[in-house]
């Protein structure tokens, strides 16, 4: 039997209309309006074109957005400087940095330096520390929305076996942790190159009541290695021959899982929602 399709949008419809009511209940208690400052460096096409479609999102729901370019060449210590403005600027409630940066930029020093309550993506150490003791606040929002899939079903995952593929730390790690939160309780293995180069992918993929494919190479999960019945949610996202491919093998694994995302539909249009629901915790946070 073919699995049933699990499709971001519907979520994130539903997500939106309870962020409405929240920014609503924010201008109403304290007036005020969640804002999300967005940093773009350089003119990577794809990141603007990413930038455009947050933007949108974030007007929609009522959220103000803020969009600043500054050039390419610009220095680690500048733009690092840029994000402190920000910091301290009060009508300022989320800051996202576009990535990728430009060659010469280390990421991770730039996103270190948001602030913790305004790190709208959840890639700072502090927030990432978070997940692990327990007490997540702002999660990165690629891993956030995998999980949101896999609730979707109201499938019970307590004790179930989940097959994380990627170890990136910000999707298949903070994915892992968040489902070996107690809350959870899914006996959780997190697979990578090493174990592709060791032959034991199908074997753990194999295992999984519950997949989720973050690797980024195209179909590299066969069909054939899906567990009957199992979920599968596929975060992948690459450009094969003009076409947009999973992870995953779709066409064969939907035969074979109970749930499936489909690449593009599934996971993508949820992650410009988490995206706005986490400004709107930060903006929470900001206030207690
Ligand atoms: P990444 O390249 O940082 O990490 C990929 C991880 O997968 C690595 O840890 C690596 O060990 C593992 N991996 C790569 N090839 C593998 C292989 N052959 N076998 C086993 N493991 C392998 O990527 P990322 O940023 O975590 O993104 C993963 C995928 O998710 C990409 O396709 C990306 O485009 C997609 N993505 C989608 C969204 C969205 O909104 N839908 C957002 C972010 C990322």
């Amino acid at each position: 039997m073919s699995a049933t399709l699990l499709m971001g949008k519907p979520i994130a419809d539903k997500i939106t209309e309870e962020l409405k009511k929240e920014i609503a209940a924010l201008k109403e208690k304290h007036d005020i309006a969640p804002s999300l400052a967005s940093v773009l460096v350089g003119d990577d096409p794809a990141s603007k074109s990413y930038a455009g479609r947050q933007q949108k999102s974030a007007v929609a729901a009522g959220i103000n957005y803020q969009l600043h370019e500054l050039p390419g060449d610009i220095s680690e210590q500048k733009l690092i400087d840029f994000i402190e403005e920000l910091n301290r600027d009060s009508s300022v409630n989320g800051i996202i940095v576009q990535i990728p940066l430009p060659e010469g930029i280390d990421e991770y020093k730039v996103q270190s330096a948001i602030a913790q309550k305004k790190d709208v993506e959840g890639v700072t150490p502090a927030n990432m520390g978070l997940i692990v003791y327990e007490r997540p606040r702002l999660c990165p929002c690629t891993a956030l929305s995998a999980i949101k899939m896999v609730e979707s079903t109201g499938v019970d995952v307590y004790g179930k076996n989940l097959t994380v593929v990627g170890r990136s730390a910000i999707v298949g790690k903070p994915a892992a942790l968040l489902m070996l939160q107690r809350k959870y309780s899914a006996t959780t293995t997190v697979c990578h190159t090493g174990t592709a180069k060791a032959g034991n992918l199908p074997k753990h993929v194999g295992n999984a009541d519950i997949l989720i494919a973050a690797a980024g190479s195209p179909e590299l999960i066969k069909g054939e290695w899906i567990k009957e019945g199992s979920i599968v949610v596929d975060v992948g996202f690459n450009w094969v021959g003009g076409k947009a491919v999973g992870d995953v093998e779709f066409e064969a694994a939907k035969e074979k899982a109970a749930y499936i995302t489909p690449v593009p539909g599934g996971v993508g249009p949820l992650t410009v929602t988490i995206l706005l629901q986490n400004t709107v915790e930060a903006t929470r946070w900001q206030l207690e």
